[in-house]
């Protein structure tokens, strides 16, 4: 069997171009302008690159980009008085504050500060109680991004049966949430999980997102399954620096489609945050989202 690799990087391309489009109408329409503003606390290098990589983005999608770059040494009160201006500001739909946070600071308290209708990120517990009952709510980008791709090769999800592994609150437990709510049978599975293997191999469509490179092995994979790796693994290979994914390259033999890391799920994660920074900038201003 011929494994078809799902082009995320392609798909969310796509997706940009969609928004890009979207905003010009907004401009031109309503001149409104989708801004999302960007917190980093600390120097964490790769969080530097996520939060470069999501300005450069924004503003190519034509919107208005806000970074805030604050110490590592900032005190929560300090933070969160930014995040109370931001709430206030109206030119600010989106807010996303760049985990992890430093050591010293209660990450649930300081996303629990963010205004709900600006909680781009989906994280809020007002936005985890919505999804998780069904309603309207802002929904975490890279679990979106992995439904977008899903029903783009499926169509319909009705009755399939889909294995979660991971139970994170960013990816695993919405990924779940999403998935029932597209009438799949869904199991959640996690590291106390017995007989992970077995469970794995009864899925119609498998979601690794574990952060354990090339866990998930080739014999765990029904023959044709669609296979979702949201791992992002850097590992040392012949003396060179390299992405991997959660999920073993010879997957490839067994699976019916693929995402392949890089270039799978990643790009789909910050084409999903544009997306849901143009949404709350339509339901501020009282526009069909
Ligand atoms: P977390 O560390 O928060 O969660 C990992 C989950 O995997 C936990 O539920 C854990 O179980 C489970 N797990 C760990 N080891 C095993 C094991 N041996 N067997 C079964 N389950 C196991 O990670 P995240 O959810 O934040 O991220 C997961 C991966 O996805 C990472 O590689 C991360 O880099 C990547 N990621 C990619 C994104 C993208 O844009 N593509 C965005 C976000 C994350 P338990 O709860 O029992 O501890």
């Amino acid at each position: 069997m011929r494994v078809a690799l799902i082009d995320g990087k392609a798909f969310a391309g796509m997706l940009r171009e969609k928004i890009a489009r979207e905003v010009a109408d907004l401009k031109e329409t309503h001149g409104l302008v989708p801004g999302l503003a960007v917190v980093l606390v600390g120097q964490d290098p790769a969080s530097e690159v996520y939060v470069r990589s999501k300005g450069t983005q924004t503003r190519a999608a034509g919107m208005a980009s806000f970074e805030h770059k604050l110490p590592e040494t900032t005190p929560q009160t300090e933070l969160v008085a930014l995040i109370e201006r931001l709430n206030a500001d109206p030119a600010v739909h989106g807010i996303l504050v760049q985990l992890p946070l430093p050591g010293h600071m209660d990450a649930t308290a300081v996303i629990d500060a963010i205004a709900p209708a600006k909680d781009v990120d989906g994280f809020h517990i007002s936005n985890v109680g919505l999804l998780g009952t069904g309603r309207t709510a802002m929904v975490p980008c890279t679990p979106v991004g992995c439904l977008m791709l899903l029903r783009d090769r499926h169509g319909s999800l009705s009755g399939l049966n889909a294995v979660v592994v991971g139970r994170s609150n960013i990816v695993g437990k919405p990924m779940a949430q999403l998935l029932l709510g597209e009438d799949c049978t869904v199991t959640v599975a996690h590291s106390r999980t017995k007989d992970l293997a077995g469970i794995c191999r009864r899925a119609d469509i498998l979601i690794a997102a574990v952060g354990q490179p090339g866990m998930v092995k080739p014999d765990w994979i029904k023959p044709g399954a669609t296979v979702i790796d949201v791992g992002i693994n850097r590992i040392e290979r012949d003396g060179k620096s390299r992405l991997v994914g959660d999920v073993d390259a010879a997957a490839a033999e067994v699976a019916g489609a693929l995402t392949p890391v890089p270039g799978g799920v990643g790009p789909m994660t910050i084409a999903c945050l544009l997306a849901n920074t143009v949404t709350a900038c339509r339901r501020a201003h009282g526009l069909a989202a």
